[in-house]
């Protein structure tokens, strides 16, 4: 079965798990608004919807969809989601999603959201929330949220992660994808070429705790890749069928989160480096540059560390760190300082698997063909036009290397960054390894 044609369909995996794909429909042609009424009464209860946009995407498509869904006999509540301090985007907190529920009333039969990354989420969140079904028409090829079921708002300044409900449909019209600013489509090209590195931390976690993976999950946009990845270029050019392939690898990718009922498979070391980011701008007040942008430096970042990881023949093995950086974290240092230790017996089990019986060599061998090496993941992302230097996404390489040092304490997920201390690689080699790729 070709994977596009996966939406809908429940199987039965060779993961030993059936897996239900949600979005049940993705369209992405040029009359997807003009279908939006039909697949909202398929989906939805009641007479009322929700449409949550911001002033961007109101432009571009959220004021011709309001007009297609009142034609096609809904109530509509168009809610347009406020900017931030001085044009700042939305931001996906807690205070935004209730500012957003009120404005729309209740009894809504279903929410839809018209725009990209913070616009999904906060439509996604409320759709949880109000318990009735979300429907995502996509305004930018920017990041993989729009068929998964994660959030990832900001909650007391730190990033955080959870499951809500996926979208059972997603729309998009080519033109308005392939319009979106460059930067957006971009920082799509960065998050979907975190997959080797996060499909690979994947691996290690089953290889060492013997976690569930699914390899299905993971080869889901195996057909896809060489439609963008040969020729990056295409994207800056706009290429219809190089826009299209990268539109569909995100979806695809956030079909693999569900199906792994977490984030594991899109999200690995390089994320949480780009998490890191995130946490220290609110902790100074500054702004952030596009998750997608972030993820594709700290992509990079972490195929480098691969390379150097797996060139260890014989580790000699460290002690986990008993604790945090609590004065780099300041404010936020209790609540990372929480996340960490939901890690520390996992560092142990690790640290116990990889001393014995072969499984350093097993997982060498096994996790190696999965990679990119960071070199090709830099030609993608700047011929793709996409951020691959410290300086692209606003930040210094002492900012960086301080992301890259204390990334692996702000989630209890075991990541390459791990391994990386584990195995002596970090922290000894991190300044190097900034100065050398970033
Ligand atoms: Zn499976
Ligand atoms: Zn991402």
């Amino acid at each position: 079965m070709n994977n596009l044609d996966l939406f809908g369909k429940t199987f039965s995996c060779s993961c030993g798990r059936r897996h239900s794909i949600e979005p049940r429909k993705v369209l992405f042609t040029a009359d997807a608004l003009s279908q939006l009424p039909a697949v909202c009464t398929e989906l939805a209860g009641g007479a009322k919807l929700a449409a949550v946009m911001d002033v961007r995407t109101r432009q571009v498509a959220g004021a011709r969809a309001v007009e297609a869904l009142t034609r096609g006999g809904w109530e509509v509540k168009e809610v347009v989601v406020a900017d931030g301090p001085a044009g700042r985007l939305p931001v996906c907190d807690e205070t935004m999603c209730r500012a957003i529920e009120q404005a729309a009333g209740g009894g809504v039969g279903a929410v839809v959201s018209v725009g990209s990354g913070v616009v999904t989420d906060l439509g996604k969140w409320m759709a949880f929330r109000a318990d009735v079904p979300f429907v995502a028409v996509a305004t930018a090829a920017s990041m993989n949220g729009y068929a998964s079921a994660n959030v990832a708002p900001t909650i007391a300044g730190v990033k955080s992660l959870f499951s809500a409900r996926a979208a059972s449909a997603v729309l998009a019209e080519p033109d308005v994808i392939a319009a979106a600013p460059n930067e957006m489509t971009a920082a799509g090209l960065g998050d979907v070429l975190a997959k080797s590195v996060s499909s690979a931390d994947w691996r290690v976690n089953q290889i060492l705790f013997g976690d569930y993976y699914c390899g299905r999950a993971v080869a889901l946009i195996d057909e896809l890749e060489p439609m963008y990845l040969r020729r990056p270029e295409d994207l800056r050019e706009r290429k219809p069928q190089a826009v299209e392939a990268l539109f569909h690898a995100l979806i695809l990718t956030g079909v693999a989160m569900t199906m792994a009922g977490n984030s594991t498979p899109a999200s690995g070391g390089e994320h949480l480096i780009s998490h890191s980011l995130d946490m220290m701008s609110a902790l100074d007040g500054v702004s952030h540059d596009l998750h997608g942008r972030q993820v594709g430096v700290g992509t990079i970042l972490a195929g480098e560390l691969y390379r150097r990881v797996l060139a260890v023949e014989s580790p000699v093995l460290s002690e986990p760190a008993e604790g945090i950086d609590r004065p780099f974290w300041g404010s936020l240092a209790d609540v990372v300082a929480g996340q960490y230790a939901g890690k520390i017996e996992r560092l142990r089990i690790a640290k116990a698997a990889l001393s014995g019986g072969g499984t350093w060599d097993r997982l060498r061998q096994e996790v190696q063909p999965m990679l990119r090496g960071p070199e090709r993941i830099r030609d993608c992302l700047t011929r793709g036009g996409a951020a691959h230097l410290a300086e692209h996404i606003g930040c210094t390489r002492r900012r960086l290397l301080g992301a890259f040092i204390h990334a692996h304490e702000i989630r209890p997920r075991f990541t390459v960054i791990d391994l990386a201390r584990l195995v002596g690689v970090l922290p000894a080699a991190a300044e190097e390894i900034v100065e050398q790729w970033a």
